[in-house]
């Protein structure tokens, strides 16, 4: 199914994505060498709750899970990408931490993930991954307007991908997004300019470009959710909901 808001549910997508983004920005901030990946889903919880708005993880149960998610945010450490379960770990200096979040608030689901480093060390590969997703990302939204294809889109996002040298796994990618985290269209990170659907005002988009140093391949952890490099390499993953309008894309998770 694929959602077109009016100007009213527009309104409070804005909503939605401003407090994700808001979310995200502290739980970065207060994220440092020590802090234990169950502190920031704590400390998550607690921010949905005081906004009075609804985690769209805690009750998430698709397919590829093992049964309710029952955490308020994803923490991806270092080799682990998608969908990391927080568990009792210290972040340590040099950990690449990916933060995912997604939240409903008013009827509409806004979702957005960054990667950074913890504490002052930066290594070179990891900035450089976590910079390729970053600019994959403002590629992907630089190519979204009314009467742009889907494809138009992953082949944005995949041309940086590739030119940065990053295999590109297409099982996971962005998404229609709306009273629902996960809709239609699905969109690939990489992909055929002039294919799929055509964007139009109204639509909401989450674009995740996210990638593996060496492998295009995923393992599933033990813990039954948390997706890993199956070399064990490190990762990156950059996502923003954006609107489609009038005028291009409007992008509702930006971090101030
Ligand atoms: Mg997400
Ligand atoms: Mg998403």
């Amino acid at each position: 199914m694929i959602e077109i808001l009016n100007t009213a549910e527009l309104a409070r997508a804005r909503v939605a994505g401003a407090l994700v983004a808001e979310i995200l920005r502290t739980l970065q901030g207060r994220t440092t060498v020590g802090t234990n990946l169950l502190d920031i889903d704590r400390w998550a919880q607690a921010m949905i709750a005081d906004a009075g708005a609804q985690s769209c993880y805690v009750d998430y149960a698709p397919s590829f899970g093992r049964g309710p998610f029952g955490h308020y945010i994803c923490t991806s450490v270092n080799d682990a990408v998608l969908h990391g379960l927080p568990h009792d770990y210290r972040l340590a200096e040099g950990d690449l931490l990916t933060l995912d979040l997604a939240v409903s608030t008013g009827g509409i689901a806004a979702d957005s993930a960054v990667s950074f480093l913890v504490g002052t060390a930066r290594p070179a590969q990891s900035v450089a991954l976590i910079d390729a997703t970053e600019r994959a990302l403002s590629a992907g939204i630089a190519a979204a307007r009314p009467g742009a294809r889907i494809g138009d889109l992953s082949y944005a996002i995949g041309t940086v991908l590739s030119g940065a040298g990053y295999p590109i796994n297409t099982e996971f990618g962005g998404h229609g997004i709306g009273s629902t985290m996960h809709q239609d269209p699905h969109i690939t990170n990489t992909g055929r300019p002039g294919r799929g659907y055509t964007l139009r005002p109204g639509l909401l988009l989450a674009l995740e470009p996210w990638v593996m140093v060496d492998t295009d391949r995923l393992v599933t952890a033990a813990d039954g959710w948390t997706l890993r490099s199956a070399t064990g390499c490190r990762t990156a993953h950059s996502e923003h909901t954006i609107a489609i309008t009038d005028d291009g894309a409007e992008i509702l998770t930006l971090r101030s």
